[in-house]
């Protein structure tokens, strides 16, 4: 996507940002909060000095906002991580590590990275088996397989809250009982869920969520694992005495801050905006189906996150969508699609077996709480004209335009 960045922009066109699950601007108030600790209050949080306990004190009221932010029961359930990627690693290799006797793994084709490659990593290694739950067309999970995969030698099951790149929810609260039941830990990956839908963890019966600051407008490489009171961890990092021994390393006071001022501000959002968002984003999808021939939703249209629009159009590459978007000051996203330049649409396309055709063409927008009418008016006034300009006036609908269009589908 270099070509995105070498895309000169006219300095009076209002840069519209429309890449929110890529990561969110940190709102000013967090950022506010966030800087005395940069200056005058730069002590560390294990400091017995005033400077120290000054550190220490936001520390404890940031933990106490991202607790509620989860409807967790205590704050102490609450560790903060470098990022929600290392808050799924340290679940991960942890469960492993304390279901003794157990090696097995169940999660999704459809997750992160964060997710996956750990699980890659320790099947090649040959330290566990890793079952990959398949998912529908539609983005839903499989819950026969599910149940099946299931057994007296699951050490942990990880599935994700909300998918990045179609904004699918899966049912957490339900697929965390059988797992119960096999004796297994339950981790879910909610970076996309946390702040965008209700999370009441008091209530679900899960083990280990994790999360991040940077997808809630707060702070980058800051997230937080939750940790059920009585749930064994394992730390990832080990060396001093932080986080109660669950994960050593100097706090990032500056960031906790921010988390927690994020947090606060997501909670209030749920509410107070979310309902709005949803009806941009409805807004935005009804009306483009409306006008553009061979467009089609990609994901289950009735389990969404509010925020988020995955877009095909048949016969186009998202690329050459995004440059022309991004020329026209928008930003939006392909979700991983061809993020290796090799062309393959994403795993997660591909585990939904989207046609290839329409693969090709998959668009996100995904929206925040600071999208606003106008920037939805806009992607409409625009998407049109681009795709015209990209389909060209020569082609019918039933011309294929490229070798990739004549062939049906992944599988
Ligand atoms: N999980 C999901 C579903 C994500 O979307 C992301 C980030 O895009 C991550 C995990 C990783 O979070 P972080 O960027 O905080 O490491």
């Amino acid at each position: 996507m270099s070509e995105l960045r070498r895309e000169a922009q006219p300095a009076s066109m209002r840069c519209l940002y429309l890449d929110n699950n890529a990561t969110t601007r940190v709102d000013p108030q967090v950022l506010e909060a966030m800087l005395p600790f940069f200056t005058e209050h730069f002590g560390n949080a294990s400091s017995k000095h005033d400077f120290g306990e000054t550190a220490s004190d936001a520390v404890r009221t940031a933990r106490g906002r991202v607790q509620k932010l989860i409807g967790a029961a205590r704050d102490t359930e609450i560790v903060f991580t470098a990022s929600g990627t290392e808050a799924g690693n340290t679940a991960i290799l942890s469960a492993l590590e304390t279901q003794a006797g157990r090696n097995e793994i169940i999660t999704s084709q459809v997750e992160h990275p964060a997710i996956l490659a750990v699980c890659d990593h320790l099947e090649k290694t040959g330290r566990a088996k890793i079952h990959r739950i398949p998912v529908d067309t539609d983005g839903r999970l499989d819950i026969d397989a599910y149940r099946s995969a299931l057994g007296a030698n699951t050490a942990c099951v990880s599935l994700m809250w909300a998918n990045n790149e179609t904004g699918v929810v899966f049912p957490v609260e339900q697929l965390a009982a059988p797992a119960h039941e096999a004796g297994a830990l339950f981790h879910s990956d909610a970076v996309q869920a946390t702040g965008k839908i209700p999370i009441d963890i008091r209530n679900t019966p899960i083990d280990l969520l994790s999360f991040s600051a940077h997808k809630l407008h707060g702070p980058k490489g800051i997230g937080a694992l939750y940790v059920r009171k009585g749930v064994p961890l394992q730390p990832l990092i080990r060396g001093g005495r932080q986080e109660r021994g669950r994960r050593a390393g100097s706090e990032n006071v500056p960031a906790i801050v921010g988390f927690g001022k994020a947090a606060e501000a997501a909670r209030r959002s749920l509410q107070n905006d979310m309902p709005r968002v949803k009806n941009l984003r409805d807004t935005l999808e009804r009306r483009l189906l409306a006008t553009i021939d061979d467009a089609s939703v990609i994901g289950d249209r009735a389990n969404r996150i509010p925020t988020t629009l995955n877009i095909a159009f048949a016969y186009l590459e998202s690329d050459a969508i995004l440059v022309l978007l991004n020329k026209r000051g928008i930003a939006a996203s392909s979700g991983s699609a061809c993020a290796s330049g090799s062309m393959e649409p994403s795993h997660v396309l591909r585990a939904m077996k989207v046609p290839y055709a329409a693969a090709h063409g998959a668009v996100r927008f995904s929206l925040s709480r600071e999208s606003t009418a106008a920037d939805i008016d806009r992607v409409l006034e625009v998407m049109p004209e681009i795709v015209a300009k990209l389909r060209g006036p020569a082609l019918t609908l039933d011309t294929p335009r490229s070798p990739m269009a004549l062939q049906e589908s992944y599988v």
